[in-house]
């Protein structure tokens, strides 16, 4: 049997405007998956003019769709997801970070960790998640070494393993220097895409660096030596814990460092892991093909009202034309047509090993957080639906369209973009959501796909809760609290609450029901 090339899939995090996509361009350019840079931004504007909805992402200049890219380079294939970077989306990111091995944490030069950057970061934590930082834009002036590595430091509670020294930034910068491999990376001086020739030279001591840094040559020795006594050195067990944190300085767009960081990817970032599971993980190496739906995404093509499952494969060897079972349902389901996302277009698939994402086209069949094998039932965790901080009742524009509101909100719900709750008294909808933006892109698609024009009114209660227990505690809570009570979209039960002061009163008087506020599909 032929051995697979080595996986590793990541995702990058950043605040907005960081340079997580100029980087995604260079990965991809390096990696020999697309030939001009720009092509993601372009593809990325077809995709959009097809769908109107998608105005919102414009005019925000943020993505809230997310998807995959494979490439290969010396050997290794890199599956790169792709997180949305606004806030309100973190439960879409939070689910994407579910089906990686690694993070690449990319941080502007001259701002440091900011707000983004960090809760992110604190996802990644959750889930042990190792992270590699790219300090971006050294070609620009940017705030001093140090006082960036030590924010990361203290700000993160992480210890920092500096892998390059930047010969000054900005108007300065002469070059990056390689702290391990004594590499001198020059500028070539053309301006754009300006990775020129690599210098080897014997250490600090060396006089091609004056050659190379002139008048700041002095500066990086002393700060080179100082980082190595300073910093730790890279110990890749500590980073694959999440105790420490790799870092480069870089500049994306002009593709300086961009290379050292998908040769750090591939000599230390971890291959595929175990994935948390009952009865008990599932190690890659088990042989049954295994996998979970990280994400659905539907209207990809909006003249079929296609839906497209993504599905980690954890274990086993994929091959096209197999039948997976729905764990949830028991149901097989041939898969004949699965897709792999390189850069340039989909391709069909025919084989895909663990860490790989590949895309299942279905009609709504496949949700969120459900666990697919081939021959013994294993239920992934960890991919939760959160509680919603924001509840609003659904109103029609027009009241002879409801089948197509009702369509419309279980495929919203299918996707994530927002959950579904039928009360138990009254016959309307109540959608739950985590921040206001997915409100106005769900008005948005509701006008855009389903041609259904609807408001919001504000609902009663203001946060909600999945409750459990003994079931006859369980039939007693409900029966004494039938105005509060809804269901989600599988039937299981939830407590809806006026505020907080109310949620917290019910949940300390009511200690014989669990409140929990995520829900993983059982
Ligand atoms: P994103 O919001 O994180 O995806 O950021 P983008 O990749 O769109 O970059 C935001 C802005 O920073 C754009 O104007 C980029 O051209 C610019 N940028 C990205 N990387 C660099 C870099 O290495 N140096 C400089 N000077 N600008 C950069």
């Amino acid at each position: 049997m032929s051995v697979p090339a080595p996986r590793r899939t990541f995702a990058i995090i950043s605040h907005p405007d960081a340079g997580k996509t100029t980087l995604t361009e260079k990965l991809l350019l390096f990696g020999g998956a697309i030939h001009m840079a720009g092509e993601v931004r372009a593809r990325g504007q077809n995709r959009r003019a097809r769908s109107d909805w998608m105005k919102i992402e414009q005019a925000r200049g943020i993505s809230v769709t997310s998807s995959v890219m494979t490439f290969e380079r010396g050997g290794t294939v890199f599956n790169l997801l792709d997180t949305p970077g606004h806030e309100d989306f973190s439960e879409d990111t939070y689910r994407t970070l579910t089906a990686v091995d690694s993070a690449v944490m990319v941080i502007d030069a001259a701002r440091g960790i900011e707000a983004q950057t960090r809760k992110l970061f604190e996802v990644c934590r959750l889930r042990d998640v190792p992270i590699l930082t790219f300090i971006n834009k050294v070609d620009r002036e940017g705030r001093d070494p140090f006082e960036l590595l030590d924010e990361i430091s203290d700000m993160l509670a992480l210890d920092v393993a500096p892998l390059n020294w930047p010969a000054g930034m900005g108007g300065e910068f002469k070059g990056l220097y390689d702290l391990r491999s004594h590499k001198f990376l020059k500028p070539d001086g053309t301006g754009t895409n300006a990775a020129g020739a690599t210098v080897q030279t014997t250490g600090l001591d060396d006089p091609q660096i004056d050659a190379l840094c002139g008048p700041i040559a002095q500066r990086l020795r002393d700060q080179a030596e100082l980082a190595l006594g300073g910093y730790a050195t890279l110990d890749a067990d500590l980073y694959r814990r999440g105790a420490l944190t790799p870092v480069l300085f870089g500049s994306a767009l002009k593709d300086f460092g961009v290379e050292a960081l998908i040769d750090a990817l591939a000599e230390f970032a971890p291959a595929p892991r175990p994935q948390p599971a009952l009865p008990e993980a599932v190690e890659p190496t088990d042989t049954q093909v295994s996998g979970f739906v990280f994400k659905v995404q539907a209207n990809m093509n909006p003249q079929h009202r296609d839906r497209i499952a993504f599905l980690r494969i954890a274990s086993g060897k994929f091959r096209r034309g197999m039948k997976l079972r729905q764990v949830a349902t028991g149901k097989a389901i041939a898969i004949n047509s699965p897709i792999f996302f390189f850069a340039q277009d989909r391709e069909i698939a025919d084989e895909a090993f663990p860490g790989d994402i590949i895309g299942i086209p279905n009609h709504g069949v496949l949700r969120v957080g459900d666990s697919l094998v081939e021959k013994d039932d294993v239920t992934f965790t960890g991919i939760p639906n959160f509680a919603p901080e924001i509840l609003r009742r659904v109103r029609l524009g027009d009241p002879t369209k409801s089948k197509q509101l009702r369509t419309a909100l279980t495929d919203m719900a299918e996707e994530g973009v927002t959950q579904l709750f039928k009360p138990l008294l009254g016959s309307q909808w109540v959608v739950g959501v985590v921040g206001q933006l997915q409100l106005e892109v769900l008005i948005s698609r509701l006008e855009a796909e389903y041609r259904v024009a609807a408001s919001f009114e504000p609902s009663p209660y203001e946060t909600a809760r999945w409750i459990a227990g003994d079931p006859a505690e369980l039939k007693r809570f409900i029966d004494d609290n039938r105005g509060a009570m809804a269901e989600d979209r599988d039937g299981a039960p939830v407590f809806m609450a006026r505020d907080s002061w109310e949620l917290n009163y019910v949940t300390q008087r009511e200690t014989a029901i669990r409140f929990s506020a995520t829900r993983e599909r059982a």
